[in-house]
């Protein structure tokens, strides 16, 4: 039995409080917030609740570009790329929405040995991926816990030509403070977890069986990765279990939280609506689907109220939808991306080992093409954590705007190593336009560390940044 604290933090009652109001607020109250958003200081949870109730069509828009101009300014034109690898589909827990989950007999199963991890990671790293989120479902193999550090060894140790992996995140379960002192000597990037509904009734519901039954042993998980020294995390909520109003105020008082302890929020958040999976009945109607319009106003409140975060998008969705969230706030997006242990190598992506349905089927090739076309800057960038600009000491260096001296130029020079040692013809030519008009929009500081930065790359030197 772990015993730990309660996740007190989460307040309901406050929420309710906050929600009991249903009502949409004024055209001058909603300018009023605007205005204050774009001060890039971020909202309350009482401001986040009113905008989530706007439904007037033009109000609305005014909420998306003020989302577009904040989006600009904290992050210019880059777009972070990556890609899950999913080392293992076998799960002792019963959340009824996975197909990974203990029971389902529907599902093929299969842990992947280190040669296999190293075979997925060559394939991406082929693919022109730098930085990968490795996902296992909650069951160890007889190796326990050491499997999941020899499998974060075997991304980083496979190389092929000039390619590597750099940065590795994981997906994980919960763990302890020792285990997350374990995870951060194995050089893990961001830890993410996502509590999938905040709302304790229902989490009570979709959790049958297993460790994951306990709310608030996730629920203060950052705690304890904070506190072994990982202070890069990232959350999320899984979008369809409860509504999603309750949802964005929970995760708001879950940041308050870590910030009022720790000094810091969490990295990133993701944004996972529940797609349909093997075995799953609940997956296929969620019960409280959110709808691409409400998707949409959510993912551009969350730009406003809290500006510097990182905002991920999966291939969960479909092109059309994440093209219209990268306007709206995204900042990081996956690609190329299969749910199943060793999906890249077997081609297709099986759906029957699979975790859920893909929206987005694109090859990374493909999708790097769209996002240029759109005039977003793809960054295979995994400078910061390297450089040890995580936690409080990014978030220091991003307030200001100061970051852009650092990601932009970085993104510029990953993109050219994309370029140059994976992209055929038409992405190669697409791209190298951008990368010009990338550097006549850049200002005096950017350029003179951006050139000299791409003219290694183009003479061969690879990982170049600052
Ligand atoms: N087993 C760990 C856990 O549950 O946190 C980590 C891996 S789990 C495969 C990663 C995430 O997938 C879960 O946190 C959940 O939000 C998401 N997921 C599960 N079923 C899903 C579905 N049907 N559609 C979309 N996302 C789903
Ligand atoms: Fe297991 Fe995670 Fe799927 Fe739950 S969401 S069944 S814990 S893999």
């Amino acid at each position: 039995m772990i015993t730990h604290e309660r996740a007190d933090f989460i307040c309901e009652q406050e929420i309710e409080g906050i929600l009991a109001h249903r009502q949409s607020p004024k055209p001058a109250q909603v300018r009023e917030l605007l205005v204050k958003a774009r001060e890039m200081h971020g909202l309350s949870m009482d401001e986040v609740a009113r905008l989530s109730f706007v439904e007037d069509p033009e109000l609305l828009q005014e909420i998306f570009s003020t989302a577009k101009q904040i989006k600009e300014e904290i992050y210019g034109t880059r777009l972070v790329l990556f890609a899950p690898l999913y080392i293992s589909n076998r799960c002792a827990n019963e959340c009824t929405y996975c197909a990974f989950r203990a029971t389902n007999t529907a599902l093929k199963r299969r842990t992947l040995t280190q040669a296999e991890i190293a075979e997925e990671t060559r394939i991406l790293i082929r693919q022109g991926h730098k930085r990968v989120l490795v996902v296992a479902g909650e069951a160890l193999p007889p190796q326990g816990f050491q499997y999941i550090l020899d499998s974060i060894a075997t991304v980083y140790d496979t190389r092929i030509g000039n390619g590597e992996i750099r940065r590795v995140n994981v997906n994980l379960a919960p763990q302890t403070t020792e285990r997350f002192r374990q995870l951060k000597q194995a050089n893990i990037g961001t830890f993410q977890l996502f509590q999938e509904t905040y709302h304790r009734p229902t989490y009570a519901e979709v959790h049958l069986k297993g460790l994951k039954r306990d709310y608030d042993w996730r629920a203060t998980v950052f705690d304890r990765a904070m506190e072994a020294g990982i202070d890069d995390v990232g959350m999320g909520v899984l979008f369809g279990l409860y509504d999603w109003r309750f949802e964005i105020l929970a995760m708001m008082q879950h940041f308050r939280h870590l910030e009022e302890k720790f000094g810091v929020g969490p990295h990133t958040i993701s944004f996972p609506r529940m797609e349909p999976a093997v075995g799953s009945d609940i997956a296929s109607k969620p019960p409280h689907a959110v709808s691409d319009a409400d998707f949409m106003k959510m993912i551009a409140i969350m730009r406003l109220a809290v500006p510097y975060t990182g905002m991920i998008m999966s291939t969960r969705e479909t092109a059309e939808v994440r093209r219209t969230t990268l306007a709206l706030g995204v900042s990081q997006i996956s690609a190329g991306s299969r749910t199943d242990p060793g999906g890249y190598k077997d081609g297709e992506g099986d759906p029957n080992s699979s975790q859920f349905q893909l929206g987005d089927h694109r090859t990374v090739e493909e999708v790097v093409s769209d996002v240029v076309s759109l005039g977003y800057l793809p960054s295979f960038c995994t400078a910061c954590y390297r450089m040890g600009r995580t936690g409080q000491d990014f978030m220091d260096l991003a307030k200001p705007g100061e970051i852009k001296y650092h990601c932009h130029p970085n993104a510029l020079s990953t993109f050219q190593e994309y370029l140059s040692d994976y992209a055929g013809p038409q992405a190669k030519s697409a791209g190298e336009k951008l990368i010009s008009i990338e550097l006549q929009h850049m200002d005096g500081q950017q350029t003179a560390c951006a050139l000299p930065m791409l003219n290694k790359v183009r003479r061969g030197e690879r990982d170049v940044f600052v």
